[in-house]
């Protein structure tokens, strides 16, 4: 099994690499590719290459690389060569890497494996609709295969400037998929194809195997929609090959499937859910939001959802991807991050909460050694409650926030804070005024004045209580809640319900 992913390789010899262009989006489409090569590296013991596509350059910004690499580090999927680690293969960076592009093409042109296009795209447009009307392929017709040098000269007379286009071989293109199996091309399908623009700008397909080469890049792990530019790869790597640059071998490929989302569209970095800030920013776990990434196409065993990174890398065969497209479901995303804040220890989960509670405000950044045995002891009443940290503010704001700024959900208050309320609220504050300020003298006194004393059930006892001193109709348990308050604010609180009741 294994040999047949590394085909003889020493397994430290892996290297696998991902590739973003540096536009400051990454897609769940994008971590999953980097999270199947990252595993796949870390499986192996090889290196994952971190290689910025920043080509066109006109789309780069700054920020844009800033994000990819804490992005990268947010999550967790760290990179053993590339920008900030640097590396024998480097620049990491294609916007300076031009030079070898350039050089690699001369060589390409001089061998005869690539050659100048003259065409013009309206010559272009005519064949192809001519060849299409007659029933042919309409990719390229090689017009410019074999020019004379009369020709050339002719052309060059006229000022045209040429493309540059490989010289696809005249046989089918034959490989292994690791996760789809044997896949075969044709040559009629494979048209000549443009490694370079008419103005010197190199492309995708070019700079994206030549750097495979140098780089010595031996597993190609990436999305399907990248299936079709494989097979000219290919072609490009045995050129490649041929003319002494890079390893001389040509990497093995594995196309993970596609990721569907609503009405069984692909998912596109345009719809909802699809981005990770949206992932950060709604207080996802980077384990949690990866293990179901993982799911995207893989499974770890039959009926078994939950699992660490570590138990992926163990675990991870690139073979038992499933070809199909996989569906993003975004209640089982989030259900799967439930499971991974259920697992934290603790202390950790309190650690994770406060960048939370600090940017809705209620709690600095720092917090004092008070604020932290209140958050604490709070840990155990919600962590089983929440399913991401943005949660935090909504289950344990009310503990942290100012008497001043704390107030009351009006939804809530118009429902709970109406009738009997009012009664509750005063029996609630004396029962509170002397007791012993622990959760059972506090539970043993709101059920002896509520329930008892004023004969209610304990819907309409607690309701009121609750929504006076957390604001809200759902809260952590309630007894729990007012220790964790403390008596003042709790009062204080009670008080003030009372007021608008
Ligand atoms: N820069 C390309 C992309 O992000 C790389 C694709 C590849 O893995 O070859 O789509
Ligand atoms: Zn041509």
């Amino acid at each position: 099994m294994t040999d047949a992913v590394l085909g003889g390789l020493e397994p430290s010899a892996v290297r696998v690499r991902f590739p973003p262009s540096p536009t400051g989006l990454l897609t769940v489409g994008n971590i999953r590719s980097a999270l199947f090569n990252w595993a796949f590296a870390r499986h192996f013991g090889g290196k994952l290459v971190l290689r910025i596509e920043d080509t066109d350059t006109a789309r780069n910004t700054a920020e844009g690389y800033r994000y990819t690499y804490d992005a990268l580090r947010w999550l967790g999927l760290t990179w053993d060569e590339g920008p900030e680690a640097g590396g024998d293969f480097g620049p990491y960076l294609q916007s300076e890497r031009m030079d070898i592009y350039a050089d690699v093409v001369a060589k390409l042109m001089a061998a005869g494996r690539a050659y100048h296009c003259y065409c013009s795209q309206e010559e272009l447009d005519q064949r192809r609709e001519a060849a299409r009307t007659a029933g042919q392929h309409s990719g390229y017709d090689g017009h410019c295969r074999n020019l004379s040098p009369e020709q050339v000269q002719a052309y060059v007379d006229e000022g045209r400037r040429p493309v540059v286009r490989l010289r696809m071989p005249d046989r089918p293109i034959v490989f292994d998929d690791l996760v789809r199996g044997e896949i075969t091309f044709l040559p009629e399908n494979l048209g000549d194809y443009v490694l370079v623009r008419a103005n010197g700008y190199p492309l995708y397909p070019l700079v994206n195997p030549v750097d495979d080469a140098l780089m010595e890049i031996t597993h190609v792990l990436r999305g399907e929609d990248l299936l079709p530019s494989t097979p000219r790869q290919i072609a490009l790597y045995e050129a490649l090959a041929d003319i002494g640059v890079g390893s001389g071998r040509t990497p093995r490929f594995g196309h993970l499937p596609f990721v569907m989302g609503e009405g069984n569209k692909r998912l596109s970095k345009r719809d909802k859910g699809s981005g990770l800030t949206e992932y950060v920013d709604r207080g996802f776990l980077p384990e949690g939001l990866l293990n179901y990434l993982a799911l995207l196409g893989w499974s770890i065993a039959e009926d078994r959802d939950v699992f660490t990174m570590a138990e992926m890398v163990e675990a991870f065969d690139i073979r038992k991807v499933n070809s199909n497209a996989a569906r993003f479901d975004p209640k089982k995303c989030e259900a799967i991050n439930a499971a991974h804040m259920r697992l934290l220890p603790q202390e950790e989960f309190a650690q994770r909460m406060i960048p939370f509670l600090a940017t809705a405000g209620v709690l600095p950044e720092q917090p004092s050694e008070e604020q932290l045995a209140v958050l604490r002891a709070a840990v155990p009443l919600v962590q089983e409650r929440m399913n991401t940290l943005s949660e935090s503010d909504e289950m344990l704001g009310f503990l942290f926030v100012s008497e001043d700024l704390f107030t009351v959900d009006p939804d809530a208050a118009a429902k709970v804070l109406t009738g009997d309320a009012g009664a509750v609220l005063d029996a609630s504050a004396k029962a509170l005024t002397d007791v012993e300020w622990t959760t059972e003298a506090i539970e043993a006194a709101l059920r002896a004045s509520l329930i008892d004393g004023l004969g209610l059930k304990p819907k309409n006892a607690f309701g009121p209580v609750r929504v006076a001193i957390s604001g809200r109709r759902i809260s952590p348990p309630l007894f729990e809640s007012l220790e964790l308050l403390g008596r003042e604010k709790s009062l204080h609180r009670l008080e003030r319900a009372r007021r608008t009741t």
